[in-house]
């Protein structure tokens, strides 16, 4: 069956404004948008849960995140969209902890004073060399995002070296903290996209939800008029007036936003642009406590063979000690980067990265219970340069496309996206735009 038909088709009373394909982020945020002007949404969901790739269940009293997530306080659309008192935010202890060549670092606290920054002792160069980082730092919080997005475009390998940013201080502090930000250790991600991170580090801080990250789309399908979201339901063709499924017949529609992943996306409107993808693959241990007394993000810096052995590590349970149950912790160490796993797949590569955490946290993890591990071959769509911020959202009249392959590979894209869909659905159906609507599309 052609996945993309122009055939025009009638429409029942019973029929939605609009048809959203996908309850992830973007989805949702679209028809928050969409049913808050007024129309008529039917959000059809081909699992059997809401929030794509935003996911939390719980294990024998742990809380466990499809990967681990990292929001931050300065993301300007959750701030708009989401009621942040709501999702009890819990902030990251400031800075981060790198571990190098068998030390631990305390780093890139962006509200220390360079002079402090300068005189910390790490891995970071020399205390010029410390100084130029912490001004980078505290000048990409200062710059308006206008200006980050008018800078010469490039890598942010080569961004970085061109500003003057001694290797050590790459290799031993933004390398590792752009993986864990970004998924992209090889920092091949547009220097618009690092900058604009950077400055969101410098500027707020790192948090999660004190009950994980579903949260946060569970926040948006809150906010809909019951029966908007069917779950499911796979859609299996698209056109501008309705959608066809897989079990669930034809849904009719005056327009259709196309909210799923790039892959399905591709799948079902062909000629889609499809990105690479950067994959994540997170373990998740339980220890009988905590193997440090508060929620800091751990980087790993060494890089033996040009890879890091784990990307990141973090204790859940002392971000919220609701994320184990009382008496454990819970750690989630990420691994980033294309790898065979072989032996055994991401199981297989368990004992190794039991081992270095046994390094980085400086403490015996013999006795860790390897609870889980999550590989997800397509977590974050990569964003090399030139990076378009704003992909079109419109296909044409009736037909829209949105989610994270449209703006940046964050939950601030996939709600920026959706909004900006849920937009250019309200112009075509003559829905005269709020006064809030003409601001953000400003
Ligand atoms: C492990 C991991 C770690 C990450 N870390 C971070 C981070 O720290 N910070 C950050 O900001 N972002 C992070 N991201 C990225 C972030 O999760 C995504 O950018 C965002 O969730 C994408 O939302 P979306 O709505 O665009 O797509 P998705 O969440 O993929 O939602 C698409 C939905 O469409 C549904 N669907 C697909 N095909 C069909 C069909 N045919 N019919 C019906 N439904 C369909 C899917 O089931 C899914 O529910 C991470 C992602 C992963 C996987």
């Amino acid at each position: 069956m052609p996945a993309y038909d122009f055939t025009s088709r009638t429409r029942r009373q019973s029929d939605p404004d609009v048809v959203v394909v996908g309850a992830g982020l973007a989805g949702l945020a679209a028809a928050r948008a969409l049913t808050g002007r007024g129309l008529t949404v039917q959000v059809l969901e081909a699992t059997e849960r809401i929030g794509g790739r935003l996911a939390t269940r719980e294990l024998d009293g742990f809380r466990l995140d499809n990967g681990s997530h990292l929001l931050n306080t300065d993301f300007p659309e959750p701030a708009r969209r989401l009621d942040l008192d709501r999702l009890e935010l819990r902030p990251l202890a400031p800075g981060v902890l790198v571990h190098s060549a068998g030390r631990r670092y305390r780093v890139g606290d962006p509200q220390q004073k360079t002079a402090r920054q300068a005189a910390t002792r790490g891995p970071l160069g020399s205390p010029l060399d410390r100084a130029r980082l912490s001004s980078t730092l505290s000048r990409l919080a200062a710059t308006p995002v206008p200006r980050l997005l008018a800078r010469p475009e490039t890598t942010t390998a080569r961004a970085l070296a061109d500003r003057g940013l001694a290797p050590r201080t790459v290799d031993g502090f933004l390398r590792p903290l752009l993986g864990a930000l970004l998924s992209d250790p090889a920092l091949g991600t547009s220097s618009r996209v690092s900058d604009l991170v950077l400055r969101s580090y410098a500027r707020g801080r790192l948090c999660l939800p004190a009950t994980g990250i579903a949260a946060v789309p569970a926040q948006l399908a809150e906010g809909l008029p019951p029966g908007t979201v069917r779950l499911g339901v796979q859609v299996s063709a698209i056109s501008a007036d309705g959608v066809d499924t897989s079990a669930h017949g034809r849904v009719a529609a005056r327009a259709v936003v196309l909210a799923t992943d790039a892959q399905s996306a591709a799948t079902l409107l062909p000629g889609l642009r499809q990105p690479d993808f950067h994959p994540v693959t997170t373990y998740y241990h339980a220890a009988g406590r905590s193997p440090l007394g508060e929620p800091v993000l751990l980087l790993d810096a060494d890089r033996p063979g040009g890879h890091a052995v784990v990307s990141h590590s973090l204790v859940l349970s002392e971000v919220d000690a609701s994320y184990a149950p009382p008496g454990r912790a819970l750690v989630a160490t990420t691994v980033l980067g294309r790898r065979s796993f072989e032996p055994g797949g991401p199981a297989g590569y368990e004992p190794l990265v039991r081992r270095r955490l046994a390094e980085l946290y400086g403490t015996a993890t013999s006795g860790w219970e390897f609870l889980s591990v999550r590989h997800v071959p397509d977590a974050v769509p990569a964003m090399p340069p030139p990076h378009n911020f704003r992909r079109s959202v419109r296909v044409l009249a009736g037909l829209y496309v949105c989610g994270d392959h449209r703006d940046t590979s964050t939950v601030q894209g996939a709600l920026v996206s959706g909004r900006r869909a849920a937009e250019a659905v309200l112009r075509d159906l003559g829905v005269p735009a709020t006064q809030e609507a003409a601001e953000a599309a400003a």
